[in-house]
């Protein structure tokens, strides 16, 4: 029987598989990770291509391998040289180098040999065991770990939803079978969202001549470094965050998370690109749409927007992700929950007998950097420490 059964071969997943095949005394058959797509990160890869972003938010030092200073060290390689590539502040990585580093650590690790192509759809007990049933069969293991993201979760707002059933162009750039390259750059685009997602597909699409992009926005653009003030990574913040309960907690994340923002060269970019016959900034709140030949018509607070199709750059639903079989879960093993429906989980991130979290569904616990990459690494050492309590 395997050690531990990794559900979601995101960075989360990934990077967990790859600091707990490091632990001494687990033989690299003793994890597995199950996720759906063809390899790992596919997810990670796919949206971020998809937006046209170029340097990662974060700094070199948040990544899936276990040295720190990793990134900086496979830039000097031969196979990392060509891709290297940082800006300031705070040493971003070119997406291109993070995308090899991580290709060059999956490797390196075999991690790509410990992926089973599938998705957990229900977990049972026998014994001491979990048998976790998915579409690739069933899977025993004795501890389960739960790294599913947001990615399966693009948020469409009602009145995109109805455009989409009277047959209009609209598309959201996290959709898994979205491709910018396949929006037709003839007659208006409207790019609807105001973070940092919204602002590089905006200014992908306005890339080419005959372009007409307009990105709309219900607030004014926010610059921020970063979609949450770094003090969160450390206990600088954390020690206050640990002594709320789970109702502060949610109220804490959910004040200083600023996922409607964008780094400085971002903006700065998006300012210099705005030119009236190729890209145009509106802020407006959408009230309405109706589609007729060809043609949207959006309501707006700020007055009628017309275009002939729309791609959606608004993020996710925030609600707890993991679908049904999360709901599953919850309700076979009588899961702890908050109201907002995100799991309690321990300090060892164990919200079950031997089931863990990490990535949201470990917010309530690890706080509000645990989305981001540096999450995982936060939440690695949080599961590390407790293991290390029980031996
Ligand atoms: C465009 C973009 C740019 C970002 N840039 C940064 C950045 O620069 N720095 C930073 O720190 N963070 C960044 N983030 C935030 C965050 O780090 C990423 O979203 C990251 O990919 C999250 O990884 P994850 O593993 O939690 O989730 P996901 O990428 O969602 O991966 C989870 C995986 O689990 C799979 N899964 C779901 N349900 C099941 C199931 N039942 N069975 C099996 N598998 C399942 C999914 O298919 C998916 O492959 C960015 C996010 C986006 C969208």
């Amino acid at each position: 029987m395997r050690e531990w059964l990794i559900v979601g071969g995101g960075i989360h997943g990934t990077y967990l598989a790859n600091l707990l095949l490091d632990q001494p005394g687990l033989p690299a058959e003793n994890i597995d990770i199950i996720d759906p797509h063809d390899h790992l990160l596919e997810a990670w890869d796919r949206m971020t291509a998809n937006c046209g972003m170029r340097y990662l938010r974060s700094p070199a030092t948040h990544h899936i391998d276990l040295p720190i200073l990793s990134i900086y060290q496979f830039a000097k390689t031969p196979a990392g040289r060509s891709f290297a590539g940082f800006i300031p502040p705070y040493n971003r990585p070119a997406l291109g180098l993070f995308r090899e580093h991580s290709r060059h650590v999956i490797a390196r690790s075999h991690l790509d040999e410990r992926h089973i192509q599938g998705r957990g759809l229900a977990l049972h007990r026998d014994g001491p065991a979990y048998v976790v049933e998915t579409t690739a069969g069933d899977l025993r293991t004795r501890r389960v770990l739960l790294a599913i993201g947001m990615s399966e979760q693009p948020c469409w707002p009602a009145w995109a939803q109805d455009l989409r059933r009277q047959g209009a162009s609209v598309t959201h750039v996290f959709d898994p079978d979205f491709k910018r390259d396949a929006v037709a750059p003839a007659g208006a685009t409207l790019v609807v969202g105001g973070g940092i997602t919204a602002v590089q597909t905006a200014l992908a699409l306005a890339a080419v001549p005959e372009a007409d992009v307009t990105l709309v926005a219900r607030r004014p653009l926010q610059e921020s470094q970063f979609d949450f003030n770094p003090c969160w990574i450390g206990p600088k913040c954390l020690r206050r965050f640990y002594q709320e309960d789970y109702a502060a907690r949610r109220a804490t994340i959910d004040e200083v998370r600023l996922p409607g923002s964008l780094p400085g060269e971002v903006m700065q970019e998006f300012q210099a690109a705005l030119d009236p016959s190729h890209l145009t900034f509106r802020q407006a709140a959408i009230q309405k749409a109706s589609y007729d030949r060809d043609t949207i018509r959006l309501q707006t607070d700020e007055g009628p927007l017309i275009a002939r199709r729309i791609v959606l750059a608004t993020g996710f639903r925030q609600e707890r992700p993991g679908g049904r079989f999360v709901d599953r879960l919850i309700q076979d093993f009588d899961l702890p929950c908050n109201p907002c429906g995100y799991p309690i989980v321990g300090p060892d991130l164990q919200w079950g007998p031997n089931i863990f979290v990490t990535g949201p569904l470990a917010e309530l616990q690890v706080g509000p950097c645990a989305r981001n990459i540096v999450g995982a690494r936060n939440a690695g050492r949080m599961l590390l420490a407790g293991l290390e309590q029980k031996r």
